[in-house]
């Protein structure tokens, strides 16, 4: 099948617990969440007419190729990019749970081809979260807090029980996941309080990032409030991890 693309290229991972690895990424298009501190608002659109594609792994140059791409075409070229280096292939967007079969496709193509995976998303499709986690080695899911604006007020507690969902399922099927809140500031801490006994219930790590898209940066004592709370709550591994790739200029 075929699925739109925003671009498929080698760099190194900027966030996280994987953070410095090596990875090829393919960045799904389109995502239907509106967060406040989100860096990557071009690819919120869910048909872009083209794909931007590294010609050489790291070589930062790319040609454009037309969407919508076949499942299989997505797969060889992530695997053209890969280099003895290579950790994984980061499945990201947008929100590449969106994607849904398309995403199942890619992710199982290139499985097949002894790849290892890497999905990072919102967790806020867990029908699709479902189908791919067979194909999964590692998950980075990313909780939404209530004020932070990716959906309408009333509809948060719904998005927020599906992460939770797709966290259960993720840890159950024994992918490496871990959790991860973006922290705009104080402005947060009240909403993070909220929902940190639920955080902890799931007994997985956790990333606090402070966020970084067009704003201050968040000074580390607005920060370790977080990071104590969830300690408080019952949160066993908790770490604070910056946007690292933003040292080199890297989007
Ligand atoms: S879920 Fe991710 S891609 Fe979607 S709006 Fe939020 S930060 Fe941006």
């Amino acid at each position: 099948m075929r699925g739109h693309v925003g671009e498929i290229f080698s760099s190194v991972q900027g966030e996280g617990l994987l953070v410095g690895r090596r990875q090829v990424f393919i960045r799904f298009a389109g995502c239907s969440l509106r967060c406040s501190y989100c860096d990557t608002r071009r690819y919120w659109d869910p048909k872009p007419t083209e794909c931007r594609v590294e010609v050489s792994p790291g070589a930062g140059r790319f040609r454009r190729v037309r969407n919508p791409l076949p499942a299989e075409e997505v797969a060889e070229r992530a695997l053209a990019l890969l280099t003895p280096d290579t950790h994984s292939v980061s499945l990201t967007g947008g929100e590449p749970l969106e994607a849904g079969d398309f995403l199942v496709e890619v992710a199982s193509s290139l499985e097949g081809r002894g790849v290892r995976l890497y999905l990072e998303t919102n967790g806020s499709q867990p029908a699709t979260m479902e189908r791919v986690l067979p194909y999964l080695r590692h998950l980075s899911l990313c909780v939404k807090l209530r004020g932070q604006g990716s959906v309408p007020e009333k509809e948060w507690e719904g998005l927020f029980e599906r992460e939770m969902d797709c966290a259960r399922m993720a840890s159950r099927a024994g992918a490496e996941t871990f959790l991860k809140v973006v922290v705009r500031g104080e402005e947060d801490l009240k909403d993070f309080e909220g929902v940190c006994d639920r955080l902890a219930e799931l007994g997985l790590p956790l990333v606090l990032q402070p966020a970084t898209a067009g704003r201050r940066v968040v000074p580390l004592r607005e920060l370790l409030p977080f990071s104590r709370a969830a300690a408080e709550r019952g949160v066993r591994e908790i770490a604070l991890i910056p946007q690292v790739h933003r040292l080199w200029g890297v989007r």
